[in-house]
């Protein structure tokens, strides 16, 4: 699925149709969307060719300075068969089955419907956020932030779930993300640049590449990953809570401190093989983290989890 807009002339009637993008309405439904009988918006297309949303991205009047008002509408083999109004939108995106994602035109409001137009999911980023998509299906679906988040979220739309928060592991943010469907579900692509950009091949034709492959499936949440991290004997590190760390002198390595450890251990840091200050640093060492402190430390967030801007 290649998300690329389209213009979409929306008509009361067949006889006002004069090039090829086009649906009908009935005026008599929708009057206050339709205060004339065309309209002109923007538009994509599901995967299979069904579904094609129509939407606003800034309010407008009409010649005679009647409102129109912003929404989406939901367009079924060439006839629209929901509206719904919503805030001006930058991009709306429907699934096979008719659920739509949306991206407010603010670039801070994420927000999903059911086929039938009923809103599933609102959200709100600090972060700018954008690109989205939703898998084929109409399951789940996806947004990526700008800095300072710089994030894929991932959500169970069909379950109204937040499924997590991924972090782009490129120091650019993601211009464009999308649904695989793989055996035992979907993932998640993600890109440093939309893989079709011409721009791209030119200059970087690694550019195009995935940065991330994420499964549509819960992500632990890896912001609450701070602390430190001590090897005691040899293989594994063990982790050292923030506010264990805070309670001690810089200087660990004194006869009669303790620390505990996230898996419950009690350890003398004097003795210990080696000591890192940041659990990033643990984490990339050639150690592996002690399955005990592992297993406590995982959370599954059921709420949006966004990294903020340090505040000056
Ligand atoms: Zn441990």
């Amino acid at each position: 699925m290649r998300h690329h807009p389209d213009h979409i002339e929306l008509v009361s009637d067949e006889e006002l149709v004069y090039e090829d993008n086009w649906a009908l309405f009935d005026q008599e439904e929708y009057p206050d969307f339709f205060p004339e009988d065309t309209r002109s918006l923007r538009s994509y297309t599901s995967e299979d060719g069904h579904y094609r949303t129509a939407f606003a991205t800034r309010e407008s009047t009409t010649i005679d300075g009647v409102p129109e008002p912003t929404g989406i509408c939901l367009i079924k083999d060439e006839k629209v068969v929901s509206v719904t109004e919503t805030i001006p939108v930058d991009k709306a995106i429907p699934a096979n089955d008719g659920s739509v994602v949306a991206i407010g035109r603010d670039a801070t409001k994420f927000i999903a419907f059911d086929p039938t137009g009923k809103l599933v999911l609102e959200e709100e980023f600090e972060s700018n956020a954008g690109p989205i998509t939703i898998s084929p299906d109409g399951r789940f679906a996806a947004v990526t932030t700008a800095f300072p988040d710089n994030a894929a979220h991932l959500y169970d739309i069909n379950q109204r779930e937040y499924l997590g928060r991924k972090e782009n592991p490129s120091t650019t943010v993601v211009k464009f993300l999308e649904f695989e469907q793989v055996t035992d579900g979907y993932v998640v692509n993600t890109y440093d640049i939309h893989p079709e950009s011409s721009l791209a091949s030119d200059v970087d034709p690694g550019r195009t590449e995935i940065i991330d492959r994420i499964p549509a499936a819960p992500i632990s949440n890896s912001l609450e990953f701070d602390g430190a991290g001590i090897v005691v004997e040899g293989e594994t590190w063990h982790h050292i809570k923030k506010e264990t760390m805070e309670d001690v002198s810089s200087d660990l390595r004194i006869p009669g401190v303790t620390l505990d450890t996230s898996c419950g251990r009690v350890i003398e840091p004097l003795h210990a093989d080696l000591i890192f200050q940041e659990v990033q640093q643990a984490r990339q060492s050639q150690y592996e983290i002690c399955s005990d402190c592992k297993s406590g430390l995982l959370s599954y967030p059921t709420e949006k989890v966004e990294k903020q801007g340090h505040k000056p």
